[in-house]
């Protein structure tokens, strides 16, 4: 008998995971806070990791048409507080179908993502938002802030870094921990002096990170990370009052004139993180994504390790089929390797808000460190080129 699946969030983890439950027998509807057409901005783009693109591939989708409306960024090329290289590093790819590492807007993502699970057949319902949910003997029991009420043989929490399933798994459940900097993206109105094709330009900058890459049209899409040692509330700010303090931040710097030249000035959010998740699951909910891990930004990794979390979580649904076995082969499979993923976007972040001194000592140390580990290969082979097994082909 096919099983029944509510799952909550149409992000990447909750509409990826949707397209595996299918192959491991399961009926799943998607339930997602926001009304259709309206997409949470965080972080304006993000870049989808090769590990990734593998993931969208054992899901059975074709990531150059998941990926259509992004772009090739293979390289990433780090410069230091005084505007010098420090590092060149391959960020991945490219794989045998010539695929790389690809930036891509966040509502475009969403977008072609429930796109490919509604063609499969994935009822997608806009406008629910979870409030509760309960494991019973023979089914969960799911409450949404409407008043409508779900019963399911399965409930997948996808619902993001500020989960509602996991305050219903686990009342005193970790937080989001803020992590000292803020988040701003943007798009040049039109073409602007930009870094060469497929490279994402980084520069910890005299008082601010900031990345940047020139999208195949010219434009220039970029982000920037203002430290702040508290967390700023959105609204303090206008989008003119904000583009206006992030002009002033990066005067006599090169990312001025391409912030001044942008028409969508998006942000200030806060860069949080979670800290281990102490229970991904009981018998019928579980955690996939950023509800169960969320990262850094400074990973790079977020989309790729929801992707991750879906195709194993179907291979384990599938191979498994008391679901309670499965959840728990799943979890097995997946936390070693988030956890050291996540630890490795923390270290990461530190950089981002060392002081003068600090930073002088991470600019002159980190071509040394970096010339002597890639010696033996790219320190990002670990996350890279993990890949796992199709659950169904393209
Ligand atoms: C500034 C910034 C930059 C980033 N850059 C990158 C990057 O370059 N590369 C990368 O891989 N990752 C990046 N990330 C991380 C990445 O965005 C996340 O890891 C990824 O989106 C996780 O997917 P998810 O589906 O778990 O969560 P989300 O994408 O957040 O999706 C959660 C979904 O659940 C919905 N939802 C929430 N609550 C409820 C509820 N109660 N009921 C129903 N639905 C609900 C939300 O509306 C949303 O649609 C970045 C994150 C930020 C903040």
């Amino acid at each position: 008998m096919t099983k029944t699946a509510a799952v909550i969030g149409g992000g990447v983890a909750g509409t990826a995971a949707a397209i595996a439950l299918q192959s491991a027998g399961f009926d799943p509807v998607v339930y997602e806070r926001h009304e259709r057409g309206v997409a949470d901005e965080r972080g304006a783009f993000l870049t989808v990791a090769v590990n990734g693109l593998n993931a969208l591939r054992s899901l059975g989708l074709d990531p150059a048409k998941v990926l259509a409306r992004g772009f090739p960024t293979a390289t990433m090329g780090l410069y230091g507080a005084a505007g010098r290289l420090l590092v060149e590093l391959p960020l991945g790819g490219p794989d045998a179908d010539g695929t790389v590492t690809t930036t891509i807007r966040r509502s475009d993502l969403y977008a072609a993502l429930r796109a490919e699970a509604e063609a499969r057949g994935v009822p997608v319902v806009y406008g629910a938002a979870l409030t509760g949910a309960v494991t019973g003997p023979d089914a969960v029991e799911a409450e949404f802030a409407d008043g409508r009420r779900v019963r399911a043989d399965l409930l997948v929490g996808a619902d993001g870094l500020r989960s509602r399933t996991r305050k219903a798994l686990d009342p005193g459940a970790s937080e989001p921990h803020y992590l000292g900097l803020l988040n701003a993206g943007g798009f040049t109105a039109g073409p602007v002096d930009g870094p060469p094709a497929g490279v994402m330009r980084m520069s910890f900058g005299r008082r601010a990170f900031f990345g940047w890459a020139t999208a195949p049209d010219g434009s220039v899409w970029w982000f920037a990370n203002p430290p702040s040692k508290r967390p700023v509330d959105p609204a303090s700010f206008t989008a003119e009052s904000w583009k206006a303090h992030l002009i002033e931040l990066f005067a006599g710097e090169p990312a001025a004139a391409i912030v001044r030249a942008s028409d969508e000035v998006v942000g200030p959010w806060n860069t949080e993180d979670l800290g281990p998740v102490r229970i991904w699951h009981d018998d019928r909910i579980v955690l996939i994504g950023d509800a169960a891990h969320a990262m850094a930004p400074t990973s790079g990794q977020g989309a790729s390790q929801a992707l991750e979390d879906a195709v194993v979580l179907g291979h384990s649904l599938r191979q498994n089929p008391e679901i309670k076995t499965g959840l728990l082969a799943y979890e097995g499979s997946r936390r070693p390797r988030v956890e050291k993923v996540a630890a490795y976007g923390r270290r990461g972040n530190s950089g981002k808000v060392a002081g003068p001194v600090g930073a002088a000592i991470r600019d002159a140390m980190m071509p040394v460190v970096f010339r002597l580990l890639m010696r033996k290969g790219n320190p990002q082979a670990w996350i890279l080129d993990h890949r796992l097994p199709p659950l169904r082909p393209a």
